[in-house]
Order: C-alpha cells, then structure tokens, then sequence
C-alpha cells in the first residue's frame, strides 16, 4: 500500500489542469449560464487522450483504468469545469461496451467514445420506477430479428449532443419469473443502444433550476425499431453487463465531487488571503479558517475513498470495490456540497455576487447527493452489507 501517486499519475493531473487552464477561468462560467455544453473542452481533453484514458488500446484508449479516468474527471472539476458527461460517456458506456460488447459494438463505437468525437447518454431513471430500477417499465419485445422498444426515460443527462444513449429496459422473457409472479418478474433487463435520429425516439428537455451547461431531458420510445445487434451483453449476461458500468459511475460521481470540493476550497483559500477587513486579510479569524480547514479534512478523506474504490476496481474483480464505490461517491458529495457553501460564507457578500461564480454552483454541486444514486440509496447499501442490517424496503 503506498499514499503518493506515482509521478506518471501526477504528471497526469498536471497534463489536464494545462489542458482545461488554456480555456480561462470564465470558460465554465459562461457556458453553464448559457446552458451550453463546454464542446472546445471536451474536444481539447479528447485529442489529448484523457477522455478515453481508461479504454482499451486496441480502440484507441490509453489502456490504463477507471483510476485514471477519475483523476481526469477530479481535475477538471477542481479547475471550476464539471464535466458530468465523462461520467456517463467513458466511465459508463465505455466500460459497459469494452466488458460485454460485442466485437461489432466495441469495433463501432470504443474509438469515437475514446477521442471523443462519439458521446453516449445513459438512459436508466423512470418517472415511476425512480430509485427502483426493479420496477422499469421500458419494455422491448422481438419482431423477427429487430427489437421493437417503447417506454419512457426521464433526467437523461447530456442528449442533446449525444450521438446516442446506452437505455436500459427490459426485455419480455416468458422463461424468466416462476408461477404466479408479477408481469414485471418475468421481464429480464436488457440494453440496448439507440442511435440519437432513430425514428420513434423522441426527447423533451426538462426545465430545472441549477446552472449548469448539460441539460436534462425527457425520452420517449414509440415503437422504436431497433436492430438485433443494438442489445448490449447478449442474451446472458444483460445484468453482469448493467452492474459493470455502476462502480465506474460512483467512482467517477466521487471523482467530480471532489474536484468541486478542491475548487472551492482553492477560491475560499485565496480570498481568505487577500481580504482584509480588521487589518489581517480574514483568514486569521478562526472563524473561517476553522470551518475551511475542517472542509478541507472531509475532502481529503473523500479522496481517499476514492483512491481506494479505483484501485480495488481496477485490481480486477469489481465486487469488493461497491462498497467504497459507494462510500466515495458518498463523502465526496457531502464534502464537496459543504466545501462549497462554506466558501461562500468566507466571501461574505461577494459569495452570491456573480462575479465571484461560487453560489451558482450550489445547484450543481448539490446534484451529487441525488445522481447517480441518492444519498439514501447508498446510505441502505451500507447498512445493507456493510453492517447486515436488514434490508428497509
Ligand atoms: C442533474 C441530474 C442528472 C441526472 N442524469 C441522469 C442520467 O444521465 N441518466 C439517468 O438515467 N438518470 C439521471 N438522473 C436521475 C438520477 O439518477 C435520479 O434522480 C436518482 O437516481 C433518484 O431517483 P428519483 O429522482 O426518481 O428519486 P426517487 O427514487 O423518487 O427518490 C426520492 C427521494 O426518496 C429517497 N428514496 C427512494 N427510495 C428510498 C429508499 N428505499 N430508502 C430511503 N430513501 C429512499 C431518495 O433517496 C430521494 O431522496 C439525473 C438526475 C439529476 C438530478
């Protein structure tokens, strides 16, 4: 076990800290009023390699693991530039793919999700299935060789500029669920990917109130048809499948909490230097030094967890790496929310002036506790199997 990153990772970090510091510290800013995805800084992360860092090399990614990929994602955020879509489009997608997809699907889309050229939605979250993903009602039956899909999704992230989404549904098995068992027991969840332009496939952006230049939207399957080859994880494994893109999305949740926590605990810092209002800049008043130094203890330890939820993930088998999976993408949101509303408190006033940009954050950041799984939903998992509490619901 060793606590110093070795010199290639952090000459990693700094290789992206460049990469997004040649955009200006307005860059994020800007496009998060303007609800605009930041594309110039995705292209830029994507022709350096680190959007596919994590990817294999025989698709043009850099072979290394999700590790990697979070260390990406946390140094863009600690730059003020959250990109929720290395979440969903690499971390996600991307290992879904390399893991259970087909030669045909790996070969089509691994290169473009690399570099970044192609980018895929992730569609899991129901009106009324919400937490429970037991309860899907996205149902995909055959026609001869094709799938006919129709159903609905709601707060997919990013599919505006997507090229398409990884949607989650469930297939009609009349093998699966045993006698007397509900319709939905004997539906098998399946993926399938869907090509943004497939007729029947609409979607609806959905207003919310954060600030932030991904938006959210509505989709609707009206009887899609999709091609046999679009199912991902064949006919065995769509579960094996699902879960293996779960970890790598705590992971990298973590990963973008964190990095917010550092930013704003960067900003707080430097203004608590420079301000002076009793004849020492305020950072010697205890009363804000404290507060900032004990946000600054609960990130570090957030990233701790992380450093351990991806490095178990990468050793190979994922299962032991849920649990500080979820840990992580727990504390880092805790931290980094808290992180965040205490450098707003160091900038009195100025905090919630636009100028400074922290209090539009709030909203974003904020997001951490609900996706890509709730604060409540981890909180069960670890009193589930962490402490063989029984199950609450
Ligand atoms: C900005 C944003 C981006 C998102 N992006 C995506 C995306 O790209 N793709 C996608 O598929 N989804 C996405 N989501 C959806 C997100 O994953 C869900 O919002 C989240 O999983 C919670 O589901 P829900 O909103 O339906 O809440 P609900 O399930 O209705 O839960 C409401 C509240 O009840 C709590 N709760 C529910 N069940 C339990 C229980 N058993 N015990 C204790 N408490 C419980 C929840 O924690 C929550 O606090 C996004 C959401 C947001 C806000």
């Amino acid at each position: 076990m060793t606590f110093t990153e070795s010199a290639e990772r952090q000459a990693l970090r700094e290789s992206v800290r460049q990469v997004v510091r040649k955009f200006g510290s307005g860059y994020a800013t800007e496009h998060a009023r303007r609800g605009v995805p930041m594309t110039e800084l995705w292209q830029a992360l994507g022709a350096a390699g680190f959007l596919g860092v994590n990817l294999p090399e025989e698709y043009g990614g850099g072979g290394a693991g999700i590790y990697e990929l979070a260390l990406v994602g946390e140094e863009v955020s600690a730059e003020g530039a959250s990109l929720i879509m290395m979440v969903v489009s690499p971390a996600i997608v991307g290992t879904v793919l390399a893991r259970y997809g087909t030669a045909e699907q790996r070969r089509d889309w691994l290169p473009g999700i690399a570099d970044g050229s192609t980018i895929v939605a992730f569609g899991i979250t129901e009106p009324d299935a919400g937490s429970n993903s037991h309860r899907l009602s996205t149902v995909a039956r055959r026609d001869g060789s094709d799938w006919i899909l129709n159903g609905r999704k709601t707060f997919v992230t990013g599919v505006r500029n997507a090229d398409a989404v990884l949607v989650v549904g469930r297939i009609q098995d009349a093998a699966a669920g045993g006698p007397g068992q509900s319709d939905t027991a004997r539906l098998r969840p399946a993926m399938f990917l869907l090509p943004r332009e497939t007729p029947g496939f609409t979607y609806q952006p959905i207003e919310m109130d954060i600030t932030e230049s991904e938006r959210q939207c509505q989709l609707f399957f009206d009887d899609v048809r999709l091609p046999a080859q679009a199912l991902v994880g064949g006919d065995d494994a769509p579960l094996e499948a699902l879960f293996a893109g779960l970890n790598p999305e705590r992971i990298m949740g973590a990963a973008l909490a964190a990095g917010t926590g550092r930013f704003a605990i960067g900003k707080a810092r430097r203004y608590l230097l420079e301000r002076d209002v009793w004849g020492v800049p305020i950072g010697a008043h205890q009363g804000l030094a404290h507060p900032l130094a004990q946000c600054h203890i609960e990130v570090e330890l957030s990233r701790l967890m992380l450093a351990k939820a991806a490095t178990l993930y990468d050793e190979g088998d994922d299962k032991p790496a849920g649990e500080a999976a979820n840990m992580a993408k727990y504390a880092a949101a805790e931290a980094s929310i808290r992180a965040l509303d205490q450098a707003i408190q160091c900038h009195g006033g100025n905090g919630l002036a636009a100028d400074y940009g922290l209090a539009m954050l709030l909203g974003a950041a904020r997001v951490a506790r609900v996706a890509p799984v709730s604060r409540e939903m981890v909180l069960n998992f670890v009193a589930q199997h962490s402490l063989g509490l029984p199950k609450s619901y």
